[in-house]
């Protein structure tokens, strides 16, 4: 840590009514850049008090807020996407600075957020219920959906911009408030995200943001007034947050950590399979939800897929992300994910496992980084092929069939992304209906579904019932009322109309 700039360094402040306050918190911890280790801001560690504020903020703003015309709502979204659309550059930098992603992986993260803005404008026609009429003589039928109230956000600090965007823009959408808990390691981009949607229009109060750890979000799980949690975040805090909150009799969506796999058939096209194996394991610095971190290799294609994979790691230049604009990989997210990193590579190896690439060897001087790495002849069951190492650590399996491959895969725990690399519209297919998990590839590195598609983790992957994004997105946002009326019309001929 550098101690002279921490000193100097300033306070983020949360987001509170519709602008920045600095409460005061009892402790503050350290943001730094990952690419330099050095501390760039201090982040208040709230507490429940400051919970309860915010949340009264969006109860009081939800009361006007949730009458707003829905086309009103619209146009604000609307402002709002041209402002993060003008203002990007400013969030890609903030992006670079507090989580370390390369220029062109934090342009993505943005652009994707915004996808999910655009989709949110289309909320008057999202809203629209269904009507049946004459379901009985004079009898009349028809759905409305409502908002819920407070809803509040937990997110981590891997895509800063993108992850808390599958969650606000639509739940405002669709007329709730809502309180964002945004990473500790990642909050500035959160707070320029929040000065913007202001600068759209958006009325005070509807949307706050709390700083903060495990306090904070244990406040907003238990909180009277919020009525819906998401939560983004590794497993075992996803399936707390998820008891916890559903406890409080809250809505919950809570996805959680991953082990994606990348399954390569004998005859994939290697050239592009391995431009998208290595975007998907080193891209983020393996910090993806749904990262390939499995390669799977069937049949013969094991040797040469291998020297192909590792002639394009060796091309990957690592460097501080925020100086270098055409650096190929950046660091991970802090000193302590980078010692848990090199501390699994000191421990793998030794038979069956070889160590093909050592991202110990050639870091750059300053900064937490951890060099792209791949181990071969990994087995079933290895803690290689099961955990979620969230860093650019690629482990190797060979399988001698697909059913072979697709029974390692579901065995694992979690059920985020799978993706295999056929020429085989049949192997495409068979694969596509066996494996276990939500979100499936066909010659795509990273099947992350865009806006319009739900983000659908299965199995440990997330708990809940409906997921981020698209119309289950909508779903979780609201609650449908069904209304039946009935009219006689001989009220008509009574009254002699
Ligand atoms: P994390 O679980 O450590 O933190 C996520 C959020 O939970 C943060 O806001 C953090 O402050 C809070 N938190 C941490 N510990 C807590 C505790 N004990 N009690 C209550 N709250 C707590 O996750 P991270 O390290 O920020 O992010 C990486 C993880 O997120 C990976 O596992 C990754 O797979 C997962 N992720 C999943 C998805 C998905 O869609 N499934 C998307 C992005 C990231």
């Amino acid at each position: 840590m550098n101690i002279e700039s921490a000193a100097n360094s300033p306070h983020v402040g949360d987001w509170i009514n519709g602008g920045a306050v600095h409460i005061g918190a009892s402790q503050y911890i350290n943001l730094f850049n990952p690419s330099s280790g050095e501390v760039i801001a201090q982040v208040p560690v709230n507490d429940a008090a400051v919970v309860d504020r915010a949340v009264q903020s969006a109860s009081a703003a939800f009361a006007t807020w949730s009458r707003v015309p829905v086309l009103q709502r619209g146009k604000i979204l609307f402002s709002y996407r041209e402002l993060l659309t003008r203002h990007s550059e400013d969030l890609v930098q903030l992006i670079c600075e507090e989580n370390g992603k390369t220029f062109e992986e934090a342009k993505g993260d943005v652009a994707r957020g915004i996808e999910v803005v655009e989709f949110a404008t289309g909320v008057p026609h999202l809203l629209k219920g269904e009507r049946l009429s004459e379901l009985a003589s004079n009898i009349d039928g028809e759905t409305i959906r409502q908002p819920l109230g407070v809803c509040a956000g937990i997110t981590p600090f891997n895509f800063p911009a993108m992850v808390p965007m599958w969650m606000y823009p639509l739940a405002i959408a669709c007329g709730n408030s809502f309180v964002l808990k945004p990473s500790e390691k990642t909050p500035l981009t959160a707070n320029r995200l929040a000065e913007l949607f202001s600068q759209a229009g958006l009325p005070d109060g509807v949307f706050n943001i709390v700083h903060g750890q495990k306090e904070v979000v244990d406040a907003l799980c238990v909180h009277p007034d919020v009525s819906a949690v998401s939560f983004v975040g590794s497993s075992h805090v996803a399936e707390h947050v998820y008891k916890l909150a559903a406890a409080h009799k809250k809505r919950v969506q809570a996805s959680g950590g991953a082990k994606n796999v990348l399954l390569v058939m004998p005859d994939a096209n290697l050239e592009s399979a391995t431009r998208a194996i290595i975007g998907s394991a080193f891209g983020c610095a393996g910090q993806r939800c749904m990262a390939g971190s499995l390669l799977i290799a069937v049949g013969n294609v094991a040797q040469p897929l291998r020297d192909r994979v590792v002639a394009a790691m060796d091309q990957l230049l690592l460097d501080d992300t925020l100086k270098n604009r055409q650096a190929g990989m950046g660091p991970v997210i802090d000193m302590r994910s980078r010692d848990r990193l090199l501390a699994i590579i000191d421990e793998a190896g030794g038979q069956p496992v070889e160590l093909v690439r050592d991202g110990r060897e050639q870091l750059p001087e300053r900064g937490y980084f951890v060099g792209p790495t791949l181990f071969d002849h990994v087995p079933p069951g290895d803690k290689l092929a099961t955990t979620e190492l969230f860093g650019p650590l690629l482990s190797m399996m060979r399988a001698d069939s697909l059913h072979e491959a697709v029974e390692w895969v579901n065995s694992l725990k979690y059920g985020n992304g799978a993706t295999i690399f056929t020429g085989s519209g049949a192997a495409a297919r068979q694969f596509c209906n066996d494996i276990q998990c939500g979100m499936v590839g066909v010659n795509v590195g990273v099947p992350a579904p865009m806006a319009v598609f739900p983000f659908s983790g299965w199995n440990d992957s997330f708990y809940g019932d409906l997921h981020v994004q698209g119309e289950e997105g909508v779903q979780f946002y609201t609650r449908q009322k069904v209304v039946l009326s009935r009219w006689d019309s001989q009220y008509i001929r009574q009254m002699g109309w």
